[in-house]
């Protein structure tokens, strides 16, 4: 129970931010687990609401009606980094926010401020109440988020590293879906980076993490260390 322990006497709340593919979610959960913290996907938080406008026929390209609807869905996110959970108005959309409907428009409603900020706040008050510490992964955590974040990492890699994560995730492919990844991959990283509201970006105290040439095993040892690392220097 050494875990435990060490939890109890420094909880931690780590930001891991970065785009699509660099090994996020997969790295933040096994951290998460093995260091018996809270958990939470905000980009999960971003597609269930993109689903809720999908599935309520707001037109997602009209930022407006995007707006208007924005504090409608009640969106809870479930931190247990073993089972983490995704309900909107207590239906279970863990497996239609991942539909390339939803994947295809969330950049779009992620860019309205009325849903930033109404995602912003449900997003800081899940990592403040959580008790034994938390990693929150997404875009602008450590920007914009949690700027206090005891410890934030930006992950990245190369495009083709990213394209070939993405590809793989879904047996069968051919070869002429990688290319499709990638474009689709890009897209959505430049629309992320180049909006007006707390663009994807990494922050001025942020440690990158080039996962390139990584294996997600060395990259989850990385951030443990790295935690580790962090939490000897803070205060009992
Ligand atoms: O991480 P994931 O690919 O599931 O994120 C889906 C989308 O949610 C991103 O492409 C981005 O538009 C949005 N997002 C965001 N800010 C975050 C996390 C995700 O804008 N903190």
């Amino acid at each position: 129970m050494e875990t435990a322990d060490r939890t109890a006497s420094a909880s931690v709340i780590v930001a891991i931010d970065g785009p699509s593919g660099t090994g996020k979610s997969s790295t933040s959960k096994a951290v998460a687990a093995k260091l018996g913290l809270r958990y939470l996907d905000t980009g999960a938080q971003y597609r269930a609401i993109t689903w809720w406008m999908l599935t309520h026929g707001v037109d997602v390209s009209d930022a407006a009606a995007v707006a208007t609807a924005a504090d409608k869905p009640t969106i809870v996110s479930g931190t247990d980094p073993a089972a983490p959970t995704i309900t909107v108005d207590g239906v279970d959309v863990a497996g239609p926010i991942r539909t390339q409907e939803v994947t295809g428009n969330v950049s779009a409603v992620s860019a309205v401020p009325e849903v930033r900020a109404r995602i912003t706040e449900l997003q800081r008050t899940i990592a403040v109440t959580a008790r034994e510490g938390i990693v929150v992964e997404g875009r602008d955590i450590g920007t914009t988020v949690l700027p206090d974040a005891d410890l934030k990492i930006f992950l990245t890699a190369s495009p083709e590293a990213r394209a070939a994560r993405r590809s793989g995730e879904l047996r069968g492919k051919e070869a002429a879906d990688l290319a499709a990844t990638r474009a689709a991959l890009a897209r959505r990283d430049a629309a992320d980076s180049s909006r007006k509201t707390s663009p994807l970006a990494k922050a001025h105290d942020a440690v990158e993490v080039d996962t390139t040439e990584l294996t997600l095993e060395q990259v989850i040892e990385c951030v443990v260390t790295l935690i580790e690392e962090k939490r000897e220097k803070q205060p009992a």
